[in-house]
């Protein structure tokens, strides 16, 4: 929720080198850590994937890192993406009524967006790796949405991967107040579009500070991607959202493999579970992979009552 007074202060310790490694250095974190991320190696969310596949969910696996500034590290990621799609292979995960149960999430920072040489043409070319792999065992490719700095350049590579990979899909962040236009160019036929508050910190010329604007932005943006040609995908844990999200698709007559929903691993689990067993398509955002330390604040930031968890475990209560 944006009102959360530590959220500014989380998320610049989440850009933080020295806080990493004092956070990261905590045993207790790694405890914490789980109730977020199954693991750091590819077993352990491969062994998620098939306990989420059996309670009648879909999932979208992240490979945890970003901001690479190494090109060695661009290409373990890419390594990374392709060794899990191969363990994809060997995975019982038929689509459902068309609609792909297995899907990766990239970031395109960590395959070299910004990397001082040609980061653009490395990031593209390492996409398509990723999407040729991942189209030869059926599953689809969402790319990520970073701050708002990266906005142009991660459109731009997502409209050149949609060329030869349609099914692409990309974010957008509510909080943007350049969001209702993009929804508006991007909700064409076969395009699909993960709709989400936003997570990083943003200046008050680009994005709406306070959580209320934010939410009627969201609801806004919801409405112009269902009613538009696309594929839209809720992905927000707020009942709210999610309520305005049932009432389109039922006001659109949208059969459920033509929207779906989406919530991060180990968030309001039980409403997953229930949507899932309504007829919904639920897609749980799954991340794996040691490099945890940003996507593991930004969850901190977004709730009070995570902060709290994470502060009582680290006095042992
Ligand atoms: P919030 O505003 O955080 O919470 C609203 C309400 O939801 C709360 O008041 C409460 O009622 C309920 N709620 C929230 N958390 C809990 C909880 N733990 N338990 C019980 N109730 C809870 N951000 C990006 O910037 N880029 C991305 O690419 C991106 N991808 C995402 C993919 C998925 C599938 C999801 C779900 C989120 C993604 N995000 C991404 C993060 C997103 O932008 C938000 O930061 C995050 O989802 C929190 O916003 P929210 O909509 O869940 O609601």
């Amino acid at each position: 929720v944006l009102t959360n007074p530590l959220r500014p202060l989380l998320l610049a310790a989440a850009g933080s080198a020295r806080l990493q490694r004092v956070v990261t250095g905590l045993p207790v974190s790694r405890a914490v850590v789980r109730r977020y991320v199954p693991g750091a190696g590819q077993d352990a969310v491969v062994d998620a994937t098939r306990e989420i596949l059996a309670s009648g969910r879909a999932i979208s696996i992240d490979h945890l890192g970003e901001d690479t500034s190494d090109p060695a590290q661009a290409e373990a990621t890419v390594q990374a993406y392709l060794d899990l799609l191969e363990a994809f292979g060997t995975l019982d995960a038929p689509a459902r009524d068309g609609v792909p149960t297995l899907e990766v999430s990239l970031k395109l920072s960590a395959l070299g967006q910004f990397l001082p040489d040609g980061g653009h043409d490395i990031a593209l070319t390492n996409a398509r790796r990723i999407c040729r792999a991942a189209e030869a065992v059926g599953a689809w490719v969402n790319v990520d949405a970073e701050d708002h700095t990266t906005t142009d350049s991660t459109l731009a590579i997502v409209r050149e991967l949609r060329a030869d990979h349609p099914s692409v899909a990309t974010v957008l962040q509510a909080y943007l107040r350049r969001t209702e236009e993009d929804c508006r160019s991007l909700a064409t036929e076969g395009s699909r579009i993960r709709l989400c508050k936003g997570a990083y910190a943003e200046p008050a010329d680009v994005a709406f500070q306070k959580g209320d604007e934010v939410d009627a932005s969201y609801q806004r943006c919801l409405e112009i991607l269902f009613e538009g040609e696309g594929y839209p995908m809720v992905a927000s844990h707020d009942p709210e959202m999610i309520e305005t999200g049932l009432a389109l698709a039922e006001r659109l007559g949208r059969s459920s493999d033509r929207y779906e929903f989406q919530m991060l691993y180990g968030i309001r689990d039980d409403e997953q579970r229930r949507l899932a067993a309504a007829g919904h398509t639920v897609r749980v955002y799954t991340p794996y992979g040691d490099q945890w330390y940003g996507y593991f604040m930004r969850r901190l930031a977004e709730r009070p009552a995570n902060l709290l968890f994470f502060a009582r475990s680290l006095i042992g209560r």
